[in-house]
């Protein structure tokens, strides 16, 4: 009798283990993969005892997979970069209200939006060739329209996520006319139809293709962190510039998360992007991918990054940028910048 009463306890204390266990579980689509996060996750998991299944893929993929999942999606968390698509991730209606405490402490008001939170950030910055460009002459994102710069421009699609994002800072600082006008000139400036991506601009402009271009910060740190003699050649041939020091500062955008709307482990990620915020977590998380945390105090040690030096960041609501994403996509369509 007393032999079978415990092992009636021993069962159903096994049971609900394995019920917890069930619980203890965070499904996360991401498009980072980088070899710091391993850390990144394995720390979360100690901590918590919540393991985290990935799902890994392209930015794009995978809001058109959450998108096609919709209710039948096991996803509790999408991490993407670039405010435009996480501002579409939001328009589509994958994500639900994040809130927290904790992240409205951590992370700042102007890289928050009511349903996804930044984690870290990265700039958008100009590169010229040191031969070919006085740099006082490509000071700002206004300069590049120039014609000066006759010929002399190379850029990435207009159509992807990195410039669009610019084009609306630049009319929410500028507004849509002079955006217009700036998207001309820049494509009238161009010394090659646009293709590849932004570290192709750079090679570009080192091998004198093209003067001038504009990159996402962190490819640049890696090129200047790069023990590859390739590397190196390219970035002893060119500069960088922080546009619009004198004005609204260099445009700053960032990568991010939010809670899906169908989520079954809500609590899970909450706990999640709460973890994200923690100081050992911001450090993991930018500097996996050479970019700046997200929580001012945080701070890396990132010999690429410290080679570019501080700036002005543009402190824009990026709530506002994300509304004008948009436009900038007609106007660009407009302008030919494709
Ligand atoms: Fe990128």
């Amino acid at each position: 009798m007393r032999l079978a009463s415990l092992v009636l306890a021993v069962t159903a204390t096994l049971s609900m283990a394995s019920a917890a266990a069930a619980d203890k579980v965070l499904n996360l689509y991401t498009a980072r993969h980088y070899q710091t996060d391993e850390r990144l996750y394995a720390d979360f998991e100690k901590q918590t005892g919540i393991r985290i299944v990935r799902l890994e893929g392209k930015d794009d993929e995978l809001v058109e997979r959450l998108r096609q999942e919709g209710p039948r999606s096991q996803a509790d968390v999408l991490i993407t970069v670039d405010i435009a698509r996480l501002a579409r991730a939001s328009e589509l209606g994958l994500f639900q209200p994040i809130l927290s405490r904790e992240l409205e402490k951590r992370i700042p008001r102007h890289l928050r939006g009511s349903d996804w939170v930044a984690f870290s950030t990265r700039a958008r910055a100009i590169v010229y060739n040191k031969e070919k460009i006085d740099p006082a002459t490509v000071s700002t994102y206004e300069s590049l329209a120039g014609p000066a710069l006759r010929g002399k421009v190379c850029s990435r699609a207009g159509s992807h996520p990195y410039n669009l994002s610019l084009g609306a800072a630049l009319i929410t600082h500028l507004g849509e006319a002079k955006t217009e006008a700036w998207a001309r000139g820049l494509v009238a400036n161009f010394a090659r139809p646009p293709q590849g991506g932004d570290t192709d601009q750079i090679k570009a402009v080192a091998a004198g293709e093209c003067g001038v271009t504009v990159s996402n910060s962190y490819y640049i740190a890696r090129l200047l962190r790069s023990e590859k003699p390739e590397d190196q050649a390219v970035m002893a041939k060119v500069g960088v510039v922080w546009p619009n020091q004198a004005t609204f500062g260099t445009h700053l955008n960032v990568s991010g998360a939010g809670i899906l709307k169908h989520a079954r482990n809500k609590a899970n990620a909450v706990r999640f992007l709460e973890y994200l915020s923690s100081d050992s977590a911001q450090r993991y998380f930018a500097d996996g991918n050479n970019e700046w945390p997200a929580v001012p105090a945080v701070k890396v040690s990132n010999p690429g990054l410290t080679q570019l030096g501080d700036f002005k960041a543009d402190t824009v609501d990026l709530r506002k940028v994300a509304k004008n994403t948009a436009k900038a996509q007609m106007l660009f369509d407009r302008a030919g910048y494709r």
